[in-house]
């Protein structure tokens, strides 16, 4: 679960990382309110789950109310990159003199969490880590400690922060660590880390993502996903229980287990195919859970045809068929489905289908036939190319 970076923020200070104080608004009106109580010049900043916005023209600058309400208006209802601001983070300017980068994240290669710092940061960091990446220090923090300041001196020193600064370098470094393994994040980025002209390390900026299968220890991180951005299908799949998620493709794809589906949207991409969605139904068959799977798979207008990719184990194909029959009843969807029903009780399975004749609906035995069976319905080409 990615946060906004005023959100980030808020953890940060929780951890006593130095953050400025803002506040998140989401009108003109609101924008100027709060910059008249932080005090100019205010920076004004677009929140959204991308980033780059400061070279997309979502961070801008003012030094007074009119300025403020002009950025406002502007950047309020911008797209970045495929993202509607929707939200204002308005926070007092900073005076900076130089831009570092930090990062806490998973080396999941290395089994250990890496800690990369930077006193080259700022816009250009992916710059920096492609043509000098020896200005990156990486280092490697055992799983069952933390980062010592030890540590996060010897980081500093080896990427040549001015000694004075160090200390103050090493608290963010520890307390970016802090961030990172109690809130059970995935990542935790600063980039600006910056020092201001009276020598104080501050952080500028935050992208932070949760573990959101660790969200459940976390009572008071619950209320910060993005929602109002959220995808509409996402959300309900998720008030619904329902592993979905939403991609750009026309072809709708379920199958029972997170590592089946995956190989299924493989297997459709290899077959020429563009998947619609990731939606894992679990041990689910009966007749509501299927019902409800389909809803949410043809909710999407994207969706020309679906694929249905059972293997049965504890969960029986036949019960998997006489779920489809039943929903199908209730919904009779206008897209082709196919069904690829393996495993405990797959005859059985097939057989109900094939009794039942759902118009529009076709079984295959393997993944392969199954998905060129789909990638040809969803071009509207028919199956006869293919079965
Ligand atoms: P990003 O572009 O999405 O990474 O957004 P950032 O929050 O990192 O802002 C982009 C850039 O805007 C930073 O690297 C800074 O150079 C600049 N910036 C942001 N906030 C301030 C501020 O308070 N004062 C000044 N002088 N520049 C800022
Ligand atoms: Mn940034």
């Amino acid at each position: 679960m990615d946060l906004l970076e005023y959100q980030g923020k808020q953890l940060f200070a929780r951890h006593g990382l130095k953050v400025s104080s803002g506040e998140a608004v989401g009108s003109v009106a609101d924008a100027v309110r709060a910059a008249n109580a932080i005090g100019y010049p205010v920076v004004v900043k677009a929140q959204v789950l991308i980033g780059g916005r400061g070279k997309a023209g979502g961070v801008k600058i003012a030094r007074d109310e009119s300025e403020v309400a002009e950025h406002a208006e502007r950047i309020l209802g911008m797209d970045i990159r495929g993202h509607t601001v929707r939200t204002l983070w308005i926070e007092h300017a900073s005076d900076i003199a130089s831009e570092y980068y930090a990062a806490v994240l998973l080396d999941r290669s290395a089994k250990r969490p890496l800690v990369i710092f930077s006193v080259e940061g700022g816009v250009e960091i992916e710059e920096v880590a492609e043509h000098s990446p020896d200005k990156l220090v990486r280092r490697h923090v055992d799983p069952l400690g933390a980062l010592t300041r030890a540590e996060a001196l010897d980081i500093a020193a080896a990427a040549g922060a001015d000694e004075d600064l160090r200390e103050g370098v090493a608290d963010a470094l520890v307390a970016l660590y802090e961030v990172w393994s109690e809130e059970d994040a995935t990542l935790a980025e600063i980039n600006p880390l910056i020092v201001t002209p009276q020598r104080e390390v501050r952080a500028l900026d935050a992208k932070v993502s949760l573990d959101g299968n660790a969200l459940y220890r976390h009572p008071e991180n619950q209320g910060l996903s993005d929602r109002e951005n959220q995808d509409e299908i996402e959300r309900r799949a998720a008030e619904e229980g329902v592993q979905y998620v939403k991609l750009d493709g026309d072809i709708g794809v379920l199958g029972n287990g997170a590592g089946l589906v995956m190989s299924t949207l493989d297997v459709v991409a290899r077959a020429g195919g563009s998947p619609a969605n990731f939606l894992d139904a679990g041990g689910g068959s009966d007749a509501q859970k299927i019902r409800q799977a389909v809803e949410l798979i043809l909710a999407n207008d994207a969706v020309k045809a679906v694929l249905f990719n059972i293997f049965g184990g504890i969960t029986r194909c036949d019960e998997v068929a006489r779920g489809l029959i039943a929903a199908f009843a209730e919904i009779s969807p206008q897209v082709p489905f196919v069904v690829r029903l393996d495993g405990t009780n797959d005859r059985e399975g097939r057989r109900l289908l094939e009794e039942a004749a759902l118009p529009n609906v076709h079984t295959a035995k393997t993944m392969n036939e199954a998905a060129e069976m789909v990638v040809a319905l969803a071009a509207d080409k028919g199956v006869g190319a293919a079965a």
